[in-house]
């Protein structure tokens, strides 16, 4: 128990029984089959893919074994993968492909993956439910009448319909846990910095990072470890302690393990059903072992204001390279003026205008400081609230989310309550902490995802803590009815 695909995989590929070429095949198979439904890539390169699969069918054939070889992998389409297209999800980006590899795209191809697709989400990660993409909304294999979450909704949907066991997304505010907990998939957003952003299209800087999602912790930990660590590409980016552990997982022992449950993530807007699961995967943790005590996160109130204060201010500055001067779409007009401005309303979809504008408001002068600065400060006090509890804890389990995955169109009209969807997540972000979404049950028959949040750097940690719940639970092996 406790082992996902991915490993099993690995297993098939190390005993000959399988090869990288026909897991390709399969995985292109399953897409041709599927796609038409669930709407999760964007774009596909099939000779591609087959010709890597056979460069890693030979490095296996001369006995190489690494973690990641021959197995397929999906990538979030704002990550370069050299000589693909990179959207962002958006029109704006024309037919603009990338020149280089992403740090962490080319350490996963150096160690053998299988790149199939690039994956369909939210444009430019601005989104939580996978419907604010150009290229149309990505459908939850669930209930494809349900939105599978954003903003790294493809990536997500690719594993849990089986198009690649492992696959990239990011993580600004929640990106791969929310649509983790709403498919029933592992997704972890690493401490600050512990992955690489170089080739990674930035959205809000001081909060973005590279986040892979599994079938399982294990088979997260197995790509994680090819990635992990300091990059001389990006000067944000730090060495992760313990990474020696991730390629041959290990349950951690949780007896004495003391979780947290803040007070302020079990509240009354929880839906029952959801409320229900959690408890009962607190009472698997508790019964291997695990000290269960309330604390207390009293800043919690102001997350959601406070993360959507900076991230407009950054996305405000982010964003403005894109004016068709230097990249993809330009739409020829008159005057400089004209033609940036008909670039800009043509390419951007609604909710980046929305972000544009809301976040030039914050930085302006006469704002700045009633919002932006004082956005800052909050953001010292929520990260403050996570270091007193780390005192008393080793680490925290909160909801996700406070429902399940909602049917199409219930938020999109009103932006606040997209907004309010993030409520749980945002907080790790704005710490710069490790958060994993973990399967743990179902309500109404849709997943539902619990939340461990670790002190600064115990992402293997984290992992480990996931694993040996894994291996005392099935929830992670569910697989949709597809
Ligand atoms: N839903 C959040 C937002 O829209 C988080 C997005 C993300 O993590 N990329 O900003």
């Amino acid at each position: 128990m406790g082992s996902g695909p991915l490993t099993a995989w690995r297993e098939g590929l190390a005993a000959g029984d399988l090869s990288a070429e026909f897991l390709a095949f399969a995985a292109l198979d399953r897409m041709d089959r599927l796609e038409g439904l669930l709407n999760a890539t964007v774009h596909r390169d099939r000779e591609a893919s087959l010709r890597a699969a056979r460069a890693a069918d030979v490095r296996l054939a001369r006995g190489e074994r690494s973690p990641m070889l021959g197995i397929p992998v999906v990538f979030k389409d704002n990550l370069h993968w050299q000589g693909a297209p990179v959207s962002n999800g958006s029109r704006i980006m024309g037919g603009y492909r990338a020149p280089y590899h992403a740090t962490v795209v080319r350490r996963l191809l150096e160690a053998g993956a299988v790149p199939v697709a690039k994956a369909n989400m939210d444009e430019f990660a601005m989104g939580s439910s996978g419907e604010y993409s150009a290229f149309g909304p990505t459908r939850n294999p669930w209930d494809p009448r349900r939105v599978p979450g954003g903003s790294s909704s493809g990536s997500v949907v690719a594993v849990a319909a089986g198009y690649a066991p492992f696959a990239l997304g990011s993580d600004t505010g929640g990106s791969v846990r929310l649509p983790g907990s709403f498919c029933n998939i592992t997704a972890l957003r690493p401490t600050y910095g512990v992955l690489s952003r170089y080739g990674v299209t930035a959205m809000a800087s001081s909060l973005d990072q590279v986040g892979p999602v599994a079938g399982s912790a294990q088979d997260l930990a197995a790509g994680f470890s090819v990635m992990a660590g300091a990059d001389p590409l990006d000067a944000t980016s730090i060495h992760l302690p313990d990474a020696h552990r991730l390629a041959a997982l290990r349950p951690a022992d949780l007896k004495g393990l003391r979780i947290g449950l803040p007070r302020e993530y079990f509240t009354a807007g929880i839906e029952p059903g959801v409320r229900a699961a959690l408890d009962a995967a607190l009472a698997v943790l508790g019964a291997q072992g695990a000290e269960l005590a309330e604390v207390s996160l009293p800043h919690t109130a102001y997350a959601i204001d406070t993360y959507y204060l900076i991230n407009t201010s950054e996305v405000s500055s982010n964003l403005a390279r894109f004016d068709g001067m230097r990249y993809g779409a330009r739409k020829p007009a008159d005057t400089l003026q004209g033609m940036i401005a008909d670039t800009r309303d043509q390419g951007f979809g609604p909710e980046a205008k929305r972000r544009i504008l809301l976040g030039a408001f914050c930085l302006s002068k006469g704002y700045y400081d009633a919002f932006y600065l004082k956005a800052l400060k909050t953001r010292t006090l929520i990260a403050r609230d996570f270091q007193e509890a780390f005192r008393r804890v080793d680490l925290l389990a909160t909801p996700v989310s406070p429902g399940t995955a909602w049917t199409f169109g219930a938020k999109s009209a009103d932006p606040l309550a997209m907004y309010l969807a993030d409520v749980f997540t945002v907080t790790p972000a704005l710490a710069a902490l490790p958060a994993l979404s973990v399967p743990a049950g179902f309500a109404g028959g849709m997943p539902v995802g619990l939340q461990l949040i670790g002190p600064s750097l115990r992402d293997v940690q984290l992992l480990e803590v996931a694993h040996a719940f894994q291996q005392a639970t099935a929830h992670h092996r569910q697989l949709p009815p597809l």
